[in-house]
């Protein structure tokens, strides 16, 4: 089998109303955006892979100018070949590891298998988790999770980017009550990246890091994720040692190097790299691997769109110690709609909590290539 073309869009889905991150402070978001690759093949196969866009096109021009003309020809199956060139051109350009997630998308059509039955298969159900995108006052956040509870959740996680920490553990406060110990609560500090908007929203020290921590084991919060910046490994390895809570992060590191020094440094409990934007989808396997033998847990991050969170899904389903997938869903605004919209069959949470791992092959879902020109930008 032989690659014959590359192609690609940049895509806007609007949400219904605004959307204010908590990860970029007096920012406002009014859609979720993506860059989308397909690769076509001599055998029929087309793969896709997805990832940030941010409405802009840098993936386009690294994938156009220095992946494409490599990969013209080339068998697809040769991904760990491949992936010295994508490690390359993420050095000039942006990290293009959505070719690689289109590579294992044609590998898995051709063997008629979802990757996650490939790759050894661990489970068929994963447990979401709700992921929040704004802060909210306490009396709305528990009315949030009494919903995502009728939803089906049975895990949410909150933000914590009040200018007075004591704030966040009120709003903490009342999504555990409001749980009543059905949900499970998360908590995520985004502090690891600095996302500048008008201001760069508080910042952690280590002591309120320590602080927060401890506040929330107490409080019997599942993990506590990204108390401090991301290449801080010295710091964020004697939190870990210091409190009982498990410490979550590195959604925002890269490469197998950066993961090797934060598993070998016992930095964090749980690993969540995201395989549109930490480094490619099987290479991820290697890092989950990785964190087994060490004893800790892999539970990546999926906030690219629904095509990244299903690659995500069908990694975080082939290995033993990852458990959950994160689901961001935050209505009214941040719906499921717009997150999943280049899905022809979206991505749904059962009764029990779980979703089911699509069982189609590849990725196990449908690229919605009306929506992708419906709300093609560029
Ligand atoms: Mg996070």
């Amino acid at each position: 089998m032989r690659i014959t073309d590359l192609r690609l869009a940049l895509v806007f889905v609007p949400f219904p109303g605004p959307v204010y991150p908590a990860w970029r402070a007096g920012g406002v978001q009014e859609g979720t955006q993506a860059t989308v690759l397909e690769i076509d093949t001599d055998a029929g196969i087309t793969g896709v892979g997805t990832t940030f866009a941010h409405g802009r096109r840098e993936m386009i021009e690294t994938v156009e100018h220095m992946v494409r003309p490599y990969l013209i020809g080339k068998d697809p199956f040769a991904v760990e070949r491949h992936i010295h060139l994508l490690r390359t051109a993420g050095m000039f350009g942006a990290r293009p590891w959505l070719v690689e997630v289109a590579l294992w998308d044609i590998i898995g059509k051709a063997a008629g298998l979802p990757l996650y039955r490939l790759w050894g298969g661990y489970t068929d159900r994963v447990k979401a988790y709700a992921s929040t995108a704004e802060v909210r006052p306490p009396a709305r956040r528990a009315d949030d999770v009494r919903r995502y509870r009728d939803d089906g959740f049975r895990a949410v996680k909150l933000r914590l980017h009040h200018d007075d920490p004591q704030d966040d553990l009120r709003v903490v406060e009342a999504a555990v009550a409001a749980g009543g110990g059905e949900v499970e609560i998360m908590a995520d500090a985004n502090q690891g990246t600095i996302l500048p908007y008008h201001t760069m929203g508080p910042r952690w020290s280590y002591e309120t890091a320590r602080f927060m921590a401890r506040e929330l084991g107490q409080m019997g919060v599942v993990w506590l994720e990204e108390p401090l910046p991301r290449f801080d490994f010295d710091s964020i390895a004697r939190l870990s040692a210091e409190v009982d809570i498990p410490i979550a992060g590195g959604e925002a590191n890269a490469g197998l190097h950066e993961f090797r020094w934060l598993i070998e440094r016992r930095c964090y409990d749980i690993l969540q790299p995201d395989a549109t934007l930490s480094e490619g989808l099987f290479q991820l396997r290697k890092i989950a691997g990785l964190a087994e033998a060490h004893g800790l847990r892999f539970v990546p991050h999926t906030w690219a769109d629904g095509i990244g969170m299903a690659a995500n899904l069908q990694l975080a389903a082939s290995v033993p110690n990852c458990g959950y997938l994160e689901f961001p869903y935050d209505p009214p605004h941040f719906t499921m709609g717009a997150f999943q919209a280049l899905l022809v069959e979206p991505i749904r949470v059962e009764a029990d909590g779980c979703v089911r791992v699509p069982e189609a092959p590849g990725l196990g879902v449908e690229l919605n290539r009306e929506a992708v020109e419906r709300f093609r930008v560029g």
